[in-house]
């Protein structure tokens, strides 16, 4: 009796221990992203990294997810985590590049890796290593939030025949990339997702870039700027999931490793959801958008670009220790990495055309 007594008071004791973590271990956060409600496949990566986050702690991890009509900030999404207005965010990192040139590396570079060779780099070459170490500074945490490989070179009213015609052109185009426009004499610009086609159709822009067919063909550029070009500028655009470091820091380990799986599996379905997107899109260019003229770069023109922009990187990292050291590490793995891909995927592709 008195061992029944005693086994059911540590019973009883043990239960409110579990459930006094349960309720420490409740946690609710805010996610504000730079996106519209509905923007595929940004939105669903997002919808599904907080589907897991809440299904794997058993409904004890709860993200509720504020758009841009919401909070009103498509490129402040950095500075409300930072002060911790909102706990984590879902953006480009580029976005931020005049608050901190050394973040737009942490999305893609011109001329640079492609996504396989990106998120090799980023979990296996150093970079989620040297990513922290910039977020750091910051007070956050960086994680990629989901990728768009190659994208497109933009969407232009005119035939871009020589470097001429890049002269006084208005473009939106964000990152690196808009550093090299604005080098050849384009006026660059950047303005929010859900501004483009307005801005095009009122000829605030005479030209601009977004995303890929899966995603641009919808938005209807191409009925007022049907020269559509290949891509150079943007070869694994990374979004990012951002992190208030105190608030995440505070999160139990169990919350910590949920999370970061979720963003890490959200991230992979969204690139392979937006290459489906994109291979869909383009199944049906010819018969359904016949007016789509698809264009490369004149060669004169590729080479300028090439060129500044190796012109700019020196210049940046001349400026920035740490700049130089994301960009040489970039570099470095990129040159091994590209090896490989040359004689593996672009060899299979090459022969067997
Ligand atoms: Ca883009």
């Amino acid at each position: 009796m008195f061992v029944r007594k005693v086994i059911g008071s540590l019973v009883l004791a043990c239960s409110l221990v579990v459930s006094a973590n349960a309720a420490s271990d409740k946690v609710n956060w805010k996610l504000a992203m730079s996106w519209g409600s509905s923007l595929p496949p940004f939105t669903d990566a997002v919808e599904s990294m907080a589907k897991m986050v809440h299904d794997m702690s058993g409904g004890d991890f709860v993200i509720k997810i504020d758009a841009v009509n919401k909070h009103k900030a498509a490129f402040g999404v950095m500075d409300m985590v930072k002060l911790g207005q909102y706990d984590m965010g879902h953006t480009a990192s580029y976005y931020y590049k005049g608050k901190d040139p050394v973040l737009l590396l942490f999305t893609t570079m011109p001329f640079g890796m492609n996504a396989f060779e990106q998120y090799a780099w980023f979990y296996y070459g150093g970079g989620m290593a040297l990513m922290e170490k910039s977020y750091e500074k910051h007070g956050m945490y960086s994680f990629p939030g989901g990728n768009t490989g190659m994208q497109m070179g933009g969407w232009f009213r005119k035939e871009i025949k020589s470097l001429d015609d890049l002269k006084g052109l208005k473009m939106r185009i964000p990152g690196f990339a808009g550093e090299i426009f604005a080098k050849l004499g384009c006026a660059v610009t950047n303005i929010a997702p859900g501004e483009l086609y307005t801005s095009l159709e009122r000829g605030t822009i005479d030209a601009l870039e977004w995303v890929g067919p899966g995603m641009d063909i919808s938005m209807g550029f191409h009925k007022i700027a049907p020269y559509y070009y290949t891509g150079w500028h943007e070869p694994a655009t990374e979004l990012q999931f951002l992190v208030n470091k105190a608030k995440f820091d505070k999160l139990s380990n169990k919350n910590k490793e949920i999370l970061r799986v979720a963003m890490r599996t959200a991230a992979y379905d969204m690139m392979i959801h937006n290459f489906d997107m994109s291979a869909t899109a383009w199944d049906k260019i010819k018969t359904e958008y016949p007016n789509i003229k698809v264009m490369t770069f004149p060669k004169p023109v590729m080479d300028a670009m090439r060129k500044a922009n190796t012109e700019l990187v020196a210049e940046e990292s001349a400026k920035s220790a740490e700049f130089k050291s994301v960009v040489e590490s970039q570099q470095a793995y990129m040159k091994k990495a590209r090896a490989w891909t040359t004689i593996g995927e672009f060899s299979y592709i090459r022969d067997n055309q």
